[in-house]
């Protein structure tokens, strides 16, 4: 895959269209919180028939499960269409928020695509379903005040049975949606099993025991809500372990998952990079110094170029990472994490580039690559930090014969 299809395209600018219409006008007011994200979510889905999409293919899969074919497995996102689609969705609505497009993902992708990828038939209808239709609101938590990068080996949160359920007790952080959401997605240990031994359980909000935080104040990403969620003596039934009685050890679900969001997080660079480039050609043409314009300078030329540069190869592994997609060859865990890598410092360096290249305004609160700026950030750390990258490119190069 090289490019996008012509149908493709036309999606892609109808969703601009759309973004420069209802998006674009509130973001001050994401960002400050003075607006929630999720009533524009659901304007947004209900514009582009995101519910409808999913229960036609809920009821497709239904059908399936009827006619004792085999139900395919699916993630989220690939859950509801086209992984292309889902892209450039990603792509464009981070053009314009990425923060906004963080919680967007967090819901419908990790949440959704968690339950999606190891759910049971009844957990997929009953809590993936309200989650794509966006009458729900999912968060995915992992992370835990003690436990980032080592996220099961320093986990504390446990669960330990109680008749024919389970009782959670722990706490965890940095989690996006967490401070507004429906159910969540817990990671927790076993007690008194092997230490290694995780499972995942869906949890709601008004289950006794259940408390968030009020949304973080942090350094990007100021549309999407993140906070805290503490889990005190939580009593969850049976049926709310994913994946049922029979599951495994959530591990290699958690590392799918975020996989998965690694996967989610090409489009958004891509999408912050190409903003960075629009407006730091549109600045260079209409700013003028010594009685110039700026554009004319070959130092603010390299860094355009710099940008333009970045942003085609981002296109390339993007379109790498759909086409794997779309085949059913997985990139290889080094392959994917050099991906994750390469596009999280570039969109990070290309943000601050364009702040450089408009000097003041684009400094100033209320300019575009600004916000980029702070936002793009996240992506060196979130869904698993550059060092960590490194460590897993490193391991299997070394590793391999
Ligand atoms: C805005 C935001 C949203 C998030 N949303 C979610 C969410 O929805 N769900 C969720 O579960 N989590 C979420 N996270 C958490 C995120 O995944 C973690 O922040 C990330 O995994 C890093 O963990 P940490 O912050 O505890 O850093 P730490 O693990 O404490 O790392 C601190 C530093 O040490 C380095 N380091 C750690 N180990 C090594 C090593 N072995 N070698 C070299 N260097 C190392 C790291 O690279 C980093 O530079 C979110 C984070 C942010 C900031």
């Amino acid at each position: 895959m090289l490019d996008f299809t012509e149908e493709q395209k036309l999606a892609q600018s109808t969703i601009r269209a759309w973004c420069a219409q209802h998006l674009e006008p509130h973001v001050l007011k994401l960002e400050s919180g003075e607006m929630s994200v999720y009533p524009v979510m659901r304007e947004l889905a209900g514009t582009f028939g995101i519910p409808d999409m999913a229960r036609a293919a809920f009821a497709k899969m239904r059908e399936r499960r009827e006619a004792a074919k085999e139900e395919r497995p699916g993630t989220g996102f690939k859950g509801l269409g086209d992984a292309s689609l889902m892209a450039i969705l990603t792509m464009e609505l981070t053009r314009c928020c990425p923060g906004f497009a963080l919680a967007f993902g967090a819901t419908l992708g990790l949440f959704g695509g968690a339950v999606m990828a190891r759910g049971t038939p009844e957990q997929k209808e009953k809590w993936a379903l309200p989650v794509f239709t966006l009458e729900k609101i999912g968060a995915w938590a992992l992370t835990e005040p003690g436990a980032g990068s080592d996220a099961f080996g320093s986990m504390k949160t446990v669960a330990r049975k109680d008749g024919d359920g389970y009782r959670i007790s722990g706490a965890k952080t940095f989690i996006t949606n967490a401070p507004f959401a429906d159910c969540f997605v817990v990671y927790a240990k076993m007690a008194g099993a092997e230490a290694s031994d995780v499972r995942a359980f869906i949890v709601e909000r008004t289950a006794k025991g259940v408390a968030t935080s009020a949304p973080f104040k942090k350094m990007g990403m100021h549309a999407s809500p993140t906070g805290e969620v503490f889990l005190d003596d939580v009593r969850v039934p049976a049926d709310q372990l994913l994946g049922g009685e029979g599951a495994k050890n959530a591990r290699d679900a958690a590392k799918s998952s975020l996989n998965q969001e690694r996967f989610g997080m090409t489009p958004m660079c891509v999408g912050i990079v190409d903003r960075c480039l629009v407006e730091a050609v549109k600045y260079a043409k209409t700013r003028e110094q010594w009685g110039r314009p700026i554009a004319s300078f070959q130092l603010v030329q390299e860094k355009i170029a710099r940008i333009y540069t970045a942003r085609s190869i981002m296109y390339t592994l993007l379109f790498r990472q759909l086409e794997a997609d779309k085949t059913g060859t997985p990139l290889t865990a080094a392959e994917a994490s050099a991906s994750k890598l390469y596009c999280a410092r570039t969109a990070t360096e290309c943000a601050m580039e364009a702040v450089q290249l408009m000097g003041g305004a684009g400094y100033m609160t209320g300019s575009v690559v600004e916000m980029l700026a702070r936002d793009a950030k996240l992506f060196q750390i979130g869904g698993g930090t550059d060092e960590i990258q490194i460590l897993r490119i490193a391991r299997e190069v070394l590793e391999s014969p």
